[in-house]
């Protein structure tokens, strides 16, 4: 099935390995997990290191799931660091306790592994803790992905800067993929902006060549629960009302609830989109120094993925 197909079907798993997650060898092992899995799709960030440990684990496990690249306007969470203040810091640990992606060590964040969920400045009582967002223009950071089969490529849209969003989605539409993805929230913008934006961005593309995702929370979702997908529904619901020729993930606070949520109110959605959650609950076997040489590693984590894609595509 291709990827229009899949989404036709309304049965998308998208697993979100981190627009800004640049450790390669974790998204080595969880995309080879979730392919095993059954999902349809993998979000990567824009490294060529990324897209290639992800490709060579496709390659691996027989799956011919498609590989979304994606980038954020500048400010966007998803694409920003955390910096640490040696002066600031006393040492208290918190953040390290609270952070899913273990990028910090002695006063510093290993820049490669963090995902700019802002866990660890939500716990630091110092004020410690600022970011840095990424300043390279999006042409510049894709274009050397070209050489990539890469088919979905994904703008995060998080902002109240409609010159850059405009900017750097028409970066995104150069792109050779027929199918683009624009991930957007109501953080920052109401309703009708939101709608405004999104309908200036799909002026001229062709129907059903763009995913509209539909970010409830960014990167909240560390509980299998009904709430925290909440606001990622809310979205949709609001996308779908203004009849918008696009195809519609969830995403940002997603879990294994989120596709039985949108099914009882009745907001019909073509996938869903999950990172923290999907992470979290094989986080232990990824970590696990003797993965690839453990068929029974390997095999739990794959259970463990394998029973949250059926409950997202049945
Ligand atoms: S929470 Fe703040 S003060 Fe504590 S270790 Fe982290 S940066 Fe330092
Ligand atoms: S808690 Fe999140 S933002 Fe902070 S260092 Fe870890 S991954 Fe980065």
């Amino acid at each position: 099935m291709n990827i229009q197909q899949i989404l036709d079907n309304r049965q998308c798993f998208k697993l979100v390995c981190g627009a800004g997650n640049e450790d390669a060898e974790q998204v080595r092992r969880l995309v080879f997990v979730y392919a095993l899995a059954g999902a349809s799709i993998f979000d990567l960030s824009a490294n060529e290191d990324v897209i290639m440990a992800a490709q060579d684990s496709l390659k691996r496990a027989k799956s011919e799931a498609a590989l979304c690249v994606s980038v954020g306007i500048a400010g966007d969470p998803h694409v920003s660091k955390a910096v640490i203040d040696a002066d600031k810091c006393i040492s208290c640990g918190a953040c390290h306790s609270v952070c899913p992606q273990n990028a910090i060590a002695d006063k510093t964040v290993n820049h490669q592994k963090c995902i700019g969920c802002h866990k660890c400045e939500k716990v630091c009582h110092n004020c410690a803790i600022s970011f840095v967002s990424q300043t390279k223009p999006v042409s510049d950071i894709l274009t050397p992905l070209c050489k990539y089969p890469i088919s979905v490529y994904e703008l995060h849209a998080i902002g109240e800067n409609e010159a850059a969003v405009d900017n750097d989605w028409a970066a995104v539409c150069e792109m050779p993929s027929l199918m683009k993805s624009l991930c957007i929230d109501r953080s920052k913008v109401g309703n009708e902006r939101l709608i405004a934006r999104i309908r200036r961005c799909l002026d001229g593309r062709q129907p059903q060549t763009t995913i509209i995702q539909t970010d409830g929370t960014p990167m909240s979702g560390g509980k299998d629960d009904f709430r925290t997908t909440l606001q990622a529904i809310a979205t949709a619901e609001l996308v779908t009302k203004y009849n918008i020729p696009a195809y519609i993930l969830l995403s940002g606070g997603t879990n294994s609830n989120s596709s039985y949520l949108a099914h009882i109110l009745g907001v019909p959605i073509h996938g869903v989109a999950i990172g923290s959650f999907a992470r979290q609950i094989v986080a232990d076997f990824i970590a696990d120094p003797h993965f690839w040489e453990s068929p029974d590693i390997i095999g739990k984590a794959i259970e463990r993925a394998k029973m949250l894609v059926k409950n997202i595509t049945g």
